[in-house]
């Protein structure tokens, strides 16, 4: 995609005045505001109706930014040369001289980083000079958005500016990891886990105290389409959409294909897509195949299994 300068202009314009608008990232589509400005990010917990208890993640072009409000230590530096920019968040401790806003961490002394890969966000993140808080660009609880219809579907014109950047590659958010003490995974995400722990392994640590992080505002109930959910089915009801990892053979007009040969990653990026479209049609009631609890497939699950734990329904 050719990156249209003026879009990028407009939008860096509406940060700059304070404002929220929608930008693109690989994982999903964030809702974007100034991290420095109380009166900028109060807007996005406003339009996103989130409680003011769940800390917002935020978003930097480099290493050299984050240094600016950041303790950094040596896991968090090899794990950002091997996976940044891309889907991994980082929590580490916030530096006493931060400008951060004491919204955007609900007051904490630490704070959730990322450094997206989307070319577009990445031009934004280099030529403003402060970082970007952004969680994904819904209403709280429902589904994150993966493409500029998506936002607009969510917000209408309660949202000043969407930035057009095609659909997110990754289609699920980012994988977040303590880095305050013994480094653990705190939510499943875009890179998987092994991985992670893998390298973490791998390479030299130090860090062998555990430091139990809590994950603030994180609920059982999240990544909701609002339709009760069966999982880890073989056969649907008549009544039900049903969610496949794999084309089958025979047709059937409630199928719902997150790939097209079983492939993980592209059933990560139809997630969100294939569970909007069924809303969309007005299924009342959603089956899913068994999805292999592989890879990014752990991340689809923890999607999956959160959306299913709908109270009402069950
Ligand atoms: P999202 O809803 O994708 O924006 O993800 C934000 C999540 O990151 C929150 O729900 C928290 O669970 C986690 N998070 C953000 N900031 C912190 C923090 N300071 N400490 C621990 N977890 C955090
Ligand atoms: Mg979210």
């Amino acid at each position: 995609m050719k990156i249209n300068d003026s879009n990028i202009k407009k939008t860096i314009k509406y940060l700059n005045n304070d404002e929220c608008v929608a930008i693109p990232t690989e994982t999903v589509y964030g809702l974007a505001a100034n991290a420095y400005s109380k009166n900028a990010v109060s807007k996005i917990f406003k339009l996103k109706k989130r409680p003011r208890s769940n800390p917002l993640i935020v978003h930097y072009h480099n290493i050299n930014q984050l240094k600016k409000d950041c303790e950094l230590n040596s896991v968090f530096r090899r794990l950002y040369k091997k996976f940044c920019p891309g889907a991994i968040s980082f929590v580490l401790k916030l530096k006493k001289t931060s400008k951060i806003s004491k919204i955007v961490t609900n007051n904490s002394n630490l704070v959730a980083v990322r450094f997206p890969s989307h070319h577009l966000t990445r031009k934004i993140l280099k030529e403003i000079d402060y970082p970007l808080a952004a969680p994904s660009a819904n209403i709280s609880s429902s589904i994150s958005p993966v493409s500029k219809q998506d936002v607009i579907d969510e917000f209408g014109n309660k949202i000043k500016f969407v930035l057009e950047g095609g659909s997110s590659k990754v289609g699920l958010e980012s994988t977040i990891i303590n880095l305050v003490g013994k480094p653990n995974i705190l939510r499943l995400g875009g890179i998987d886990s092994k991985t992670i722990y893998k390298f973490i392994k791998s390479s030299k640590n130090n860090q062998k105290k555990e430091v139990n992080v809590k994950m603030p505002g994180s609920r059982k109930l999240h990544y909701s389409p609002g339709i009760p959910m069966r999982l880890n089915v073989k056969k649907n009801n008549y009544d039900e959409a049903f969610i496949l990892i794999k084309k089958r053979k025979k047709k059937n007009k409630n199928y719902f294909y997150l790939s097209k040969t079983k492939n993980l990653k592209e059933a990560a990026k139809n997630l969100y897509k294939t569970l909007r479209k069924i809303k969309k049609n007005r299924y009342k009631k959603i089956a899913v195949e068994k999805i292999p609890n592989v890879q990014i497939g752990e991340a689809i699950n923890d999607r999956l299994l959160r959306a299913s734990k709908n109270e009402k329904f069950n």
